[in-house]
């Protein structure tokens, strides 16, 4: 790292904390993002402490793609950014994301992505080093949070070094857990600059032929930092060099709490190579590989760097992971879905169950199930109780196809659930919108959407006005409860009052965009209304609305 000095003051932070201070202490300027669970603590941190650092701005933004627009802009005038989102907020950004690797960046672009192996709160398990590669940027992967604080703080270097992006890449338990962070001093903000070569930021083909061939030039220098970098740590000596172990992310610290049993089963340690900075450090691969006849690779999310070494290393040495175990035919040791544990890990490198306290219990307790359920009270559920009365009507006969509900991404996919069970799909954000359409224009009679206010503000627009332009018979229903309530109420980039105006400026007819109030004393008057609208053979929109209960108890606690 490239400034080890420390102040001598520590902080417990969460590992989202870390990276929202590192970021801070290496002269943030700007931070942009969308909440996204296993994210939201980064953005939530930057907006509570960015005014302790002058002239700080730190928002949240529509979507993660004009957040990381946002930031791009920022960099652009020489300032150092940060973009934060989960894991799927980087398909949303991915347009600005992947082109921003061929821009000359000014001030330091760092972009954070949380990725959610076990799908906690996720609709896939995705991994982001893989954009990382597929964007040629470097990505850092710290396992504690210390890591996190000082690889953000180096990152902003990095990325001014290379002039490219940089990616963090956190994992749940990462950034949802609590550690002492030793802390730095804190840097000063860089200046706007007036950019030199205009064409460094033009991506005209012209020009981005020559950025693209940059890129390219890069790489080699990017391989080798990759290769100093000594969070990528090479231990050989006095190890097993014929059976090595590869680690990343909290793969690491999973295989050190099972280090000492694997010891004195083996009689040593087996070499090992920790990676924790990308791309991958070839040098220190292939010199662990050298004596290997077996290495086991140890890595949260998607195989990455088992697919990579598995193009990259002669055949004579095995290799075991999640795709494959050394025989090169079954299926690997370690688990290929969720997340990586102690005990996985364990039985990934050939060591018996530890006891543990359930293990000594001839009857082990039955845990009940306690699946996800909306608030008691929440106005959701009585938006439902409406939809599945209209849509029971229109479609009386059963799986015959006469009513298609669409749904989105937010606590409402809970109408997935007993007691309503009516929503059909759940994709991802805003695509319930092009879906009613579609299944609308492919001769569905009643076809609704159900999203959120918020879902609608990040990406349901768009659909919204495909519909309207191609006049489609479906209508939309906004379940407006003024927050984005699912991440933990943050208020959402407009104010609900100024729905109204934006759904008639997108072009819905006034006549067919209604407002009722989602309350247990209007579900005969609601169903009504929105019967009507749902049989008019056009575009309507029907919003149900009111406040999320959890909102308005954190409102009334603030007073
Ligand atoms: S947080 Fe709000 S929107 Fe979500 S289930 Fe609870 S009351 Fe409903």
């Amino acid at each position: 790292m490239s400034d080890s000095n420390s102040t001598g003051q520590t902080e417990a932070y969460l590992g989202d904390e870390a990276v929202a201070a590192g970021a801070l202490h290496a002269g943030l300027s700007a931070a942009y993002g969308y909440p996204g669970t296993p994210s939201t603590e980064i953005m939530e941190y930057l907006i509570a402490q960015c005014g302790q650092y002058g002239e700080v701005c730190a928002r949240w933004c529509a979507n993660e793609k004009t957040a990381a627009e946002a930031a791009l802009g920022t960099s652009f005038a020489g300032h150092r950014a940060l973009v934060t989102m989960k894991h799927v907020g980087l398909n949303v950004a991915a347009d600005p994301f992947i082109n921003g690797s061929l821009l000359g960046i000014h001030g330091g672009l760092v972009i954070a992505a949380a990725d959610d192996p076990g799908m906690h709160s996720s609709q896939n398990e995705q991994d982001s080093r893989f954009y990382a590669s597929f964007a040629m940027i470097p990505c850092l992967e710290p396992r504690n949070q210390q890591e996190a604080y000082d690889m953000t703080r180096d990152a902003f270097d990095i990325s001014e070094r290379f002039h490219v992006p940089v990616m963090i890449r956190l994992t749940t338990r990462l950034a949802h857990a609590r550690a002492a962070v030793v802390l730095k001093p804190v840097r000063e903000q860089n200046p706007c600059i007036k950019i030199k070569d205009k064409t460094e930021w033009m991506l005209l083909p012209v020009f981005a032929r020559r950025n693209y061939a940059r890129l390219i030039e890069k790489q080699e220098s990017l391989s080798a930092w990759s290769d100093a970098h000594p969070v990528n740590r090479l231990e050989m000596e006095g190890r097993d060099t014929s059976f090595a172990v590869i680690t990343s992310g909290l793969g690491g610290n999973y295989y050190e709490e099972n280090l000492e049993d694997l010891t004195a089963l083996h009689g040593k340690a087996p070499a090992r190579l920790h990676i924790g900075a990308y791309p991958l450090p070839l040098n220190a691969v292939r010199n662990l590989c050298e004596k290997a006849e077996k290495v086991l690779l140890l890595e949260e999310g998607q195989p990455f760097i088992e697919e990579k070494l598995r193009g990259i290393l002669p055949l004579t040495v095995k290799i075991a992971g999640k795709l494959k175990d050394f025989d090169g035919k079954s299926p690997g040791p370690v688990v290929r879905t969720g997340e990586l544990d102690p005990d996985n890990v364990r039985a990934a490198l050939g060591l018996p169950p530890l006891p543990t306290v359930l293990s000594s219990l001839s009857i082990p307790p039955r845990l009940p199930n306690r699946p996800p359920q909306l608030c008691a009270g929440c106005p959701h559920g009585d938006s439902y109780t409406v939809i599945k009365k209209v849509t029971e009507e229109l479609d009386p006969a059963p799986n015959h196809p006469s009513v298609a509900l669409t749904s989105d991404i937010g606590c409402y996919s809970l109408g997935a659930s007993p007691p309503w069970q009516i929503i059909e799909s759940i994709v991802c954000m805003g695509a319930s919108i092009g879906m009613a359409r579609g299944a609308a224009e492919a001769g569905i009679p009643y076809a609704a959407a159900v999203i959120g206010d918020s879902t609608f503000l990040h990406s349901g627009m768009t659909g919204l006005l495909d519909a309207v332009s191609a006049n489609t018979p479906m209508t939309l229903i906004i379940l407006d409860n003024s927050i984005v309530a699912m991440t933990g109420c943050q208020e959402t980039i407009i104010p609900s009052a100024k729905l109204r105006s934006l759904i008639l400026g997108l072009g819905v007819a006034p006549e067919h965009l209604v407002e009722l109030e989602a309350k247990k004393q209007f579900v005969e008057e609601n169903a009504a209304l929105l019967k009507k609208e749902m049989e008019y053979r056009g575009v309507s929109v029907v919003i149900f609305k009111r406040e999320c209960l959890e909102a308005a108890r954190k409102r009334l606690k603030r007073g």
